[in-house]
């Protein structure tokens, strides 16, 4: 039997383990360190974010944004159903009501042209999902955000170095368009720390007050400046930074962001170039709007049922390798189902079945899927 390749398996650069030893020989062993610094320093220089955070995870940068938006009960947060739970659990947790928008027929990120119909004088924030690391149209959400005063917090969990075009021509990186945006580096993302994640904060307002959630309500990090003379309780917050072990092991992921970035092109490429000669699956490749760039965070097909995806899963299972499937609509899941009356997202409902996950990781043997796949009729 063939040896067996998984959906994920997480890339090591090969300098985590001697950053993470400078880590702990510095006895800086909590957060807000060197490593935190020399990250988030490079986050703001690459991509002109004005201010980041490192977080435990995109979850917490996620909850950090919901209690920066002072989101509370009667307020309504607008999202698509097609995402992970984090995206709408950071928000109930602040006791918001959730509101989910349709998938686009041709992309499982939210359909802007629905949007602005789910707004009303509840709305308190957008959240866009970025899917696959393809960008949502930021200037159709910002117009309507600014129309309607409602904050835009951007998931981009699976979008780092990806990138928009706005109207003007012009290249935004995404995390850099919304209000607030959160990154992930858990372990199945581009770049990764195990569990890990980041606050962007684009706008100057949210700056002070983010620094104090993030620190456990205090203005301690102000204190570190010396800006202050001792600090104490300001405000509510929890410990949402990661140990500087964490922050070792993300920078030296990041030191090779751009190699990690054209290895997972190439991967994507490969994918897309072969499955166009596929009888079947060429008419199922993954399709994207013309105003974003592809950040390669991963490759799926939108299958014609099921039947036919699960079919197509058990089949690569015969040959030892794992395709997998992704979110089931967060309208249709028990919890939002005992809060909420009933929706019907009929694309977002389609995705939950017919989507499909090829596996994509860096040291993968690509040649075998692919022939696997040239093996199913369909
Ligand atoms: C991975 C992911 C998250 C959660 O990220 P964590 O770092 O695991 O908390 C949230 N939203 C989306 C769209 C994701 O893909």
């Amino acid at each position: 039997m063939n040896e067996y390749i998984g959906f994920n398996r997480p890339y090591l650069t090969g300098k985590e383990y001697g950053y993470i030893e400078n880590a702990v020989e510095s006895l800086h062993l909590s957060g807000n360190g060197s490593f935190t610094k020399k990250c988030q320093t490079y986050f703001e220089e690459r991509y002109g974010f004005s201010r980041c955070l490192l977080t435990s995870s995109c979850t917490d940068a996620l909850e950090m944004a919901a209690i920066l938006c002072n989101v509370g009960p009667g307020d309504e947060v607008i999202m698509p159903s097609y995402t992970f739970v984090s995206t709408a659990n950071a928000f109930v947790l602040r006791g918001a009501k959730i509101v989910f928008c349709d998938s686009r027929t041709d992309h499982p990120g939210m359909d802007e042209d629905q949007l602005e119909a789910l707004i009303t004088p509840c709305t308190k924030v957008i959240v866009p999902v970025h899917y696959a690391g393809v960008a949502c149209d930021m200037d159709k959400i910002m117009a309507l955000a600014e129309k309607h005063g409602v904050f835009v917090v951007e998931d981009a969990a699976q979008a780092i170095d990806s990138f928009y075009t706005d109207g003007r021509g012009v290249q935004r990186p995404l995390g850099s368009i919304g209000h607030l945006a959160a990154f992930s580096f858990h372990e199945t993302k581009n770049i990764i720390s195990g569990e890990g994640g980041m606050l962007v904060i684009n706008h100057p307002e949210f700056e002070k007050r983010a620094e104090v959630i993030w620190e456990k309500g205090t203005n301690r990090s102000a204190f570190f400046r010396g800006e202050v003379d001792k600090y104490g309780w300001m405000d509510m917050g929890s410990s949402f930074l990661p140990s500087e072990m964490v922050a070792a092991f993300l920078w030296a992921q990041l030191e090779s962001l751009d190699d990690i970035q054209s290895r997972r092109k190439a991967i994507w490429t490969a994918y897309y170039d072969a499955l166009s000669l596929h009888p079947v699956l060429k008419n199922y490749l993954p399709q994207r709007p013309e105003w974003t760039t592809n950040n390669a965070h991963m490759f799926y097909l939108v299958l014609s049922s099921l039947e036919q995806r699960s079919d197509l899963i058990a089949f690569l299972k015969t040959k030892n390798i794992q395709a997998v499937f992704h979110y089931q609509s967060l309208h249709a899941s028990p919890f939002h189902l005992q809060r909420e009356e009933p929706v019907s997202l009929p694309n977002c409902e389609r995705y939950s079945d017919c989507l499909v996950r090829l596996p994509f990781f860096y040291t993968m043997d690509q040649g075998r899927v692919i022939e696997a796949l040239n093996q199913w009729k369909g």
